[in-house]
């Protein structure tokens, strides 16, 4: 930690670029144009292709209103220019929170009812539990393989606690499924829908972008997987300068969250906020929702946006390797007392540990008071990425 100090103390920094807050919709750009379903599936394919080519996941979307309207498109950005960037950055995440600022800014948008996201992959559960959430529709052009989007073998949205299931399948559909269509020539009522062949193109052409992307990110990953550990608590203190303004350092005073601090915990995690707490139980920082902006802000969602930026933002102005999520766990103060915000949580958390096996031996998502059986449940129903992976587990503190 030494060598730290004298890294932060001799350098000068550039007052903008301390307190960086992360990017909320960094990779969605407004259209505003009118478009046939064809060209909607045909621009959809298109930025799933682009976004491949940027070394992120090949994923991409359309946000769109009634009579084909098309208000914005998005590429996935969890990576940029070839690193880890915000495990968050999926399309339908960004393009929902677009949706609510631009609302916010004034922008005429039909209500969230109306409109309909059109996305070339399966959602995952952050991305469904935000669409749920936010009352939005998504049309997904292509299945991923059955790994982390939530239909089921059976083409059903059931990836997911049962209680969700009518909601799911009335949100999130499909290109295939006949629901699917309905919904989208309700869309886009002036145009023909695109013939057999034809639309298996496009699937085809959003199918090679996410597995040729998928494929790079496995090779990508390995060369990322030695964060180093450290004091963490130090080396975050050195650094609260340059922290976002989204994240706070809890009071040094509290040394880990177990035995008598209960109680001071519990005051800390009061209106919805979480910690990030290393292994041994030792509080390293905290975030609150800002479900006031967008009802899909949720804590954990700030926390992992906000954690990873900050951790590229160290790694590039100090060489240093912050631990990735892998081994670090989200406390809250209750377990999720819904099941969609216990299935929105416990998605958004899944975009964490795509560095596969969580290594911290304490719960992904823990919580101080809730009914473990229930949660189990429920994280037991998501998708196989999230079940499959040991160490994805959600649940009351050991200690
Ligand atoms: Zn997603």
């Amino acid at each position: 930690m030494e060598g730290l100090r004298t890294v932060t103390r001799g350098r000068k920094l550039d007052p903008t670029s301390e307190r960086l807050i992360p990017e909320l919709t960094p990779a969605v750009t407004p259209v505003n144009k009118v478009m046939t379903l064809e060209e909607a599936l045909d621009r959809t394919a298109e930025l799933a292709e682009k976004a491949l080519s940027r070394g992120t996941f090949g994923v991409a979307g359309l946000l769109t209103g009634p009579g084909g309207m098309v208000y914005a498109e998005a590429m996935n950005m969890t990576q940029r220019k070839g690193k880890p960037y915000d495990p968050t950055g999926h399309v339908e995440r960004q393009l929902i929170d677009w949706y609510f600022e631009a609302a916010r800014a004034g922008a005429k948008l039909p209500p969230p009812g109306h409109m309909l996201i059109l996305s070339s992959l399966d959602p995952c559960a952050m991305c469904s539990g935000s669409t749920i959430k936010a009352g939005f529709k998504t049309v997904a052009i292509d299945l991923d393989g059955g790994e982390a989007g939530i239909h089921d073998v059976h083409g059903l949205p059931h990836r997911m606690p049962r209680e969700l299931w009518a909601v799911a399948e009335s949100s999130i559909h499909l290109i295939t499924s006949r629901s699917g269509r309905a919904l989208l020539s309700r869309q886009f009522p002036e145009s023909e829908a695109p013939g057999p062949k034809r639309l298996s193109g496009i699937i085809e052409r959003c199918r090679n972008a996410f597995e040729h992307s998928y494929l790079q990110m496995l090779y990508g990953l390995e060369k990322n997987r030695n964060g180093a550990a450290g004091d963490l608590r130090t080396l975050l203190r050195d650094l609260h300068s340059e922290l976002p303004d989204t994240l706070e350092i809890p009071p040094a005073e509290i040394h880990t969250v177990a035995g008598g601090n209960r109680r001071v915990i519990e005051g800390l995690l009061g209106d919805e906020r979480v910690c990030l707490i290393d292994p041994h139980g030792r509080p390293l920082l905290i975030a609150r929702g800002r479900e006031e902006l967008s009802p899909i802000r949720i804590a954990v969602i700030e926390l992992v946006r906000s954690y990873s930026q900050f951790r590229s933002h160290v790694h590039d102005s100090h060489g240093i390797d912050m631990p990735g999520m892998k081994s670090l766990s989200v406390l809250m103060r209750d377990a999720p007392a819904t099941p969609i915000d216990a299935f929105h949580q416990l998605g958004s958390m899944g975009t964490f540990v795509l560095e596969k096996g969580h290594e911290g031996g304490m719960p992904l998502l823990a919580y101080l008071n809730g009914d473990d059986g229930r949660i189990r449940r429920y994280a037991g129903a998501l998708p196989p990425h999230y079940t499959r992976h040991e160490g994805f587990f959600a649940g009351t503190l050991p200690f």
